[in-house]
C-alpha cells in the first residue's frame, strides 16, 4: 500500500498514545519514523513499532521519560536516557547541546541509555537546523550481536552507526552522511528474505563463518553474521564507535559481561562544532559550493547515475514519496495493525485514520 505521510503519522501517533505516550511524544516519535520512510530509511521507520510495543511491554522501553543531565562540565554534558524513547531522549540531549555549542563553540554530547534513536540522521538534522556542524557516534547494546569482527566468523557487536553533518554552501545543500558501519541493515536482510531474494556477495556469513548470499542466516538460530563495510577499515570505524559510544558515555559496550534483555538500547557520544568560530562563514559556504560542485562534475560512469553528496539520496527520495506516498509492504502493515490492538487501538480506527 501507499499512504500519505500525514496519515501514517496519525496511525503511528494512535498506536503510541495507546501504549500511554503523551501526544507529545507521540508526535516526536511518529514524526521521526515516518521521516526515516520519506527519507528511504524503511528499516529505521514506522516498521520499528512492532518491536516498540513489544519492548514497552517487557517494561524495557519507559515512556514519558525525559532525558536526565547527569553532569554539566563546560564544554561537556553527560545525559542518560532513562530507557525513554530515543527519539525523545536523544533530541532533547541534543536541544541542550546545540544551546551549549553556541556559547562555548563546541560542546561534547554524552548519551547513554537510550531506547533506540532510530536514523541518526535526525540529531544531524537538528544541528544543522542550527547552523552547526556535528558528529555522532552510536553503539547498540542490550540486544544480541549482528555484525562479525574482521577475520572473525560470528557476529559480535551491532550496526555502530556513524554521523556528520555540515552545512551546504549558499547554492549547495547540507551534507548529511549517516550510514551503519555494517555493509547493510539487518531490516534490508529481512527485506530480502520475505521477497525471496538473494542478498549481495560480501554481505552476510552463516553459522559456520563461511560466505553466503542467502538471508535465512540471520533469523535462525544459530544466527549468522553481518559484515562490515569496507574491510578491516570499516570494522576499524564501528570498532571505534563501540569504544567512543560504549566506553566514554560510560553506557558500556557490548562484551557478554553486560546483561543483554533483548531490548535496542543506544549510547551516543556526539560533538556539536559552532563553525561561526573557526572563521568567516560567508568563505566556507562558498568553498563548500565550489567543491561539491567539483566533485559532481566528474563524469558519470552510467548515465542515469550522477555523482552525488551525502544526503542527496534522501532528499531524492524524500521528494518522490512526499509526492507519491510511502509504500508500505502487507507484512509490515499488518504488524503494526495487530500491535495496535495490543494497545487498545482496534482495526477500525486505524481504517479510520487511513481513510
Ligand atoms: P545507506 O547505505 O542507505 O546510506 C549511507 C549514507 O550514504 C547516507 O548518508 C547517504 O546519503 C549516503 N549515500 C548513499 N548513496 C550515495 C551516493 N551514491 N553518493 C553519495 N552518498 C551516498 O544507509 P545505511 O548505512 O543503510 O543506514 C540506514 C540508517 O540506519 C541510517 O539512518 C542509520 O542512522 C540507521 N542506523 C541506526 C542504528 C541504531 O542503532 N539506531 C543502527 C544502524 C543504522
Amino acid at each position: 500500500m501507499l499512504i500519505s505521510p500525514d496519515r501514517l503519522q496519525k496511525v503511528v501517533e494512535a498506536v503510541l498514545m495507546g501504549g500511554g505516550s503523551t501526544a507529545e511524544e507521540a508526535e516526536i516519535v511518529a514524526s521521526h519514523l515516518v521521516r526515516a520512510n520519506l527519507t528511504g530509511h524503511d528499516s529505521h521507520g514506522v516498521g520499528m513499532v512492532p518491536a516498540y510495543v513489544f519492548i514497552q511491554h517487557m517494561d524495557l522501553l519507559k515512556p514519558n521519560t525525559s532525558v536526565k543531565l547527569v553532569q554539566d562540565d563546560g564544554a561537556i554534558l553527560r545525559f542518560d536516557g532513562g530507557r525513554g524513547y530515543g527519539q525523545v531522549v536523544a533530541r532533547e540531549a541534543m536541544d541542550q547541546t546545540i544551546a551549549r555549542a553556541k556559547e562555548t563553540g563546541i560542546a561534547l554530547m554524552s548519551l547513554a541509555n537510550a531506547h533506540h534513536i532510530g536514523r541518526v540522521g535526525t540529531y544531524g538534522e537538528q544541528a544543522l537546523a542550527a547552523g552547526m556542524v556535528s558528529i555522532h557516534f552510536v553503539n547498540v547494546v542490550d540486544h544480541s550481536p549482528l555484525v562479525a569482527p574482521f577475520r572473525g566468523s560470528d557476529a559480535r557487536f551491532g550496526t555502530n552507526p556513524i554521523c556528520i553533518a555540515v552545512p551546504g554552501g549558499n547554492k549547495t545543500e547540507n551534507i548529511l552522511l549517516d550510514m551503519a558501519t555494517s555493509k547493510v541493515a539487518l531490516g534490508k536482510v529481512r527485506v530480502a528474505m520475505n521477497k525471496g531474494e538473494q542478498v549481495a556477495p560480501g554481505t552476510l556469513l552463516d553459522t559456520t563463518g563461511a560466505p553466503t548470499t542467502d538471508p535465512s542466516v540471520m533469523f535462525e538460530e544459530p544466527r549468522g553474521a553481518l559484515l562490515t563495510i569496507g574491510d578491516h577499515k570499516g570494522y576499524g570505524l564501528a570498532f571505534m564507535a563501540e569504544v567512543l559510544a560504549g566506553v566514554l558515555t560510560g553506557g558500556g559496550t557490548i562484551q557478554p559481561g553486560n546483561e543483554r534483555h533483548n531490548s535496542i538500547i543506544n549510547h551516543m557520544l556526539a560533538i556539536v562544532i559552532d563553525p561561526s568560530r573557526l572563521g568567516d562563514r560567508q568563505w566556507m559556504a562558498s568553498e563548500v559550493d565550489a567543491m561539491v560542485e567539483y566533485f559532481k562534475a566528474s563524469p558519470a560512469q552510467n548515465a542515469d547515475e550522477p555523482v552525488l553528496s551525502p544526503g542527496d539520496p534522501e532528499r531524492i527520495s524524500e521528494a518522490d514519496r512526499r509526492a507519491n506516498g510511502i509504500p508500505i509492504d502487507d507484512k509490515t502493515w499488518s504488524e503494526i495493525v495487530e500491535v495496535a490492538k495490543a494497545n487498545g487501538v482496534s482495526a477500525e480506527q486505524i481504517e479510520g485514520i487511513v481513510g
